[in-house]
């Protein structure tokens, strides 16, 4: 019991009684705040947010992303359908792609569209607490969730958790714990059909294998930086509540905005609004969107904008390998070609064989190190020098030649298969003879790739322009353009691909 002194105008005696509260009181604060201050520890990293906030139409382009999510919808809100044939939801979606393309704003639709409660947290707001918090927040938030099923789970920056790369000392085990209870989480409820985690991460690659395994993050969608269409897209949604006067064209706002994702036109929107309320008119201007181009891109000094010029050895590069591809016939039929950055490439070929083949003869194998060597022959053809951007095409068939010399037996002057014992034991001949066949090889089909690209110029010119005004060209639109170029393959008799194949489409 604490006696309170009934005479106040006595200040000793009130002094007496309060004084050690008082410091007892300041001293609690004190360590309280001091706690909160300290750099790990930061404030409960679980939002629960408000549903009916992000409609489908708030997110423009990245229509096979919200196909994929539109499923994940009907699973919340349809699962009987699902259940009574049997099948097995998908409980783990993960959203790769670079940061500002859309990934939370995707998975906030996700959870609106389907009334499901949202809970987000950041996966590396976990690993940076004190030993075992990481792991318990983990559990609590899943634990919140289950109890307010129907709900999503949106998990951010996933890598931080799930990472392969390891760090070092305590932060590591600490992330390890935060891994293992998240991998529980998701193996734990494998029965609830009404709690989906979404999962979101800036590269496929950095993640722990186990993550994505079955029964996990199985289904993985990428959201790829948009092309011109999606730019314009974008901009369209984020000036619908903004007067436009006559003279904004958005098409042109996103011909001038090559490799921006979608933040950045949603601030190059805002700060264009920005401009126009200064100066006091009632429409945003063209001019606004030139000031706001100008200072949103200027912001952006560490992130690449390609060049007018890069724009144009890239789009020759992956003209390159699409018009090799289309000579070849059969062997590496492109699936897309696009010259919007992805990853660490600035732009890339996507190969898509018609059927799995394992048998490959010779000739076709060389076919595929001309569609890959296309790209620097396009360079050279084009601008009479090359980039350092076609490392890692220089890679792909550098392994291919290798592995005809080395493994499959397919150089002309011996026909042996080098065992790996052998490294040791071959002679010094030898390895220079194997050495040279496999440069050989790769130098024939360089000037095979060179030769053909000269022949055929025209249509080299028609994909690279094509590519410049739409950035991205899939399957039908290039057989269109190409439909009275003929084949050139030298492999008549299609046995077979893939495989090395297969990699090559990364
Ligand atoms: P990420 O999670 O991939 O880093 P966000 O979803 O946080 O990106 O995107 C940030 C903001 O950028 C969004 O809130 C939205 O305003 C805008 N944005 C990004 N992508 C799109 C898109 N495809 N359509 C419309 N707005 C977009
Ligand atoms: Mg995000
Ligand atoms: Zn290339």
């Amino acid at each position: 019991m604490v006696t309170i002194p009934h005479n106040s105008g006595d200040i000793g005696g009130f002094l007496l009684t309060w004084l050690p509260i008082l410091l007892l009181l300041v001293l609690i604060v004190l360590l309280w705040r001091t706690a909160a201050n300290m750099p790990r520890v930061k404030p409960a990293p679980v939002e629960k947010t408000a549903n009916g906030s992000v409609a489908w139409s708030d997110v423009a382009g990245l229509d096979e992303a919200k196909d994929e999510l539109k499923e994940v919808v009907e699973f919340l809100t349809d699962r009987r359908r699902f259940e009574q044939l049997g099948a097995r939801i998908p409980k783990g979606v993960l959203l790769y792609g670079p940061p500002g393309t859309g990934k939370t704003l995707l998975a906030k639709a996700v959870a609106s569209e389907s009334g499901a409660n949202f809970y987000s947290a950041s996966a590396s707001a976990f690993v940076e607490m004190f030993a075992g918090l990481g792991a318990a927040r983990i559990r609590k938030l899943f634990d919140e969730a289950r109890k307010n099923a129907p709900a999503i789970i949106f998990i951010d920056e996933l890598d931080a958790a799930g990472s392969t790369r390891t760090g070092g000392g305590g932060y590591n085990r600490e992330h390890d714990s935060t891994l293992n209870q998240l991998l529980v989480e998701l193996d734990g409820f494998a029965e609830r059909a009404d709690v989906i985690v979404i999962g979101a991460s800036n590269r496929l690659h950095d993640l722990d294998p186990a993550l994505l395994r079955p029964g996990r993050f199985d289904r993985q969608v990428h959201v790829a930086p948009p092309d011109l269409k999606g730019r314009e897209a974008i901009l369209k949604v984020h000036t619908r509540s903004k007067p436009l006067a006559s003279d904004v064209d958005l098409v042109r706002v996103a011909r001038q905005t090559a490799g921006l994702t979608g933040a950045d036109l949603a601030n190059i929107c805002n700060e264009a609004a920005i401009y126009g309320a200064r100066e006091g008119v009632q429409h945003v201007r063209a001019i606004d969107f030139d000031n706001a181009l100008e200072r949103v891109i200027a912001g952006l000094q560490s992130r690449r904008v390609v060049t007018d010029k890069e724009k144009r050895i890239l789009a020759y590069h992956e003209a390159g390998h699409a018009l090799m591809s289309h000579l070849m016939g059969s062997m590496m039929p492109i699936h897309k070609v696009t010259i919007i950055a992805r990853g660490d490439a600035l732009g890339y070929a996507y190969y898509l064989p018609d059927e799995e083949r394992y048998l490959h003869t010779k000739e076709e194998l060389v076919d595929v190190m001309k569609v890959a060597l296309a790209g620097r022959a396009a360079e050279q053809i084009v601008f009479g020098r090359v980039t350092n951007g076609a490392a890692s095409d220089l890679e792909k068939v550098t392994a291919i030649a290798r592995s005809m010399v080395f493994e499959f037996g397919m150089s002309d002057l011996a026909l042996s298969r080098t065992l790996r014992a052998d490294n040791y034991a071959l002679s010094e001949e030898t390895k220079t003879m194997r050495d040279n066949e496999q440069a050989l090889l790769t130098d024939h089909a360089y000037n095979e790739a060179e030769r053909l690209l000269r022949k055929h110029r025209a249509p080299l010119d028609r994909v690279a322009a094509s590519l410049l005004e739409y950035e991205t060209l899939d399957r039908d639109e290039l057989a269109k353009m190409l439909h009275d170029v003929g084949a050139e393959s030298h492999a008549s008799e299609t046995v077979g691909t893939v495989r090395v194949l297969e990699r090559a489409a990364e």
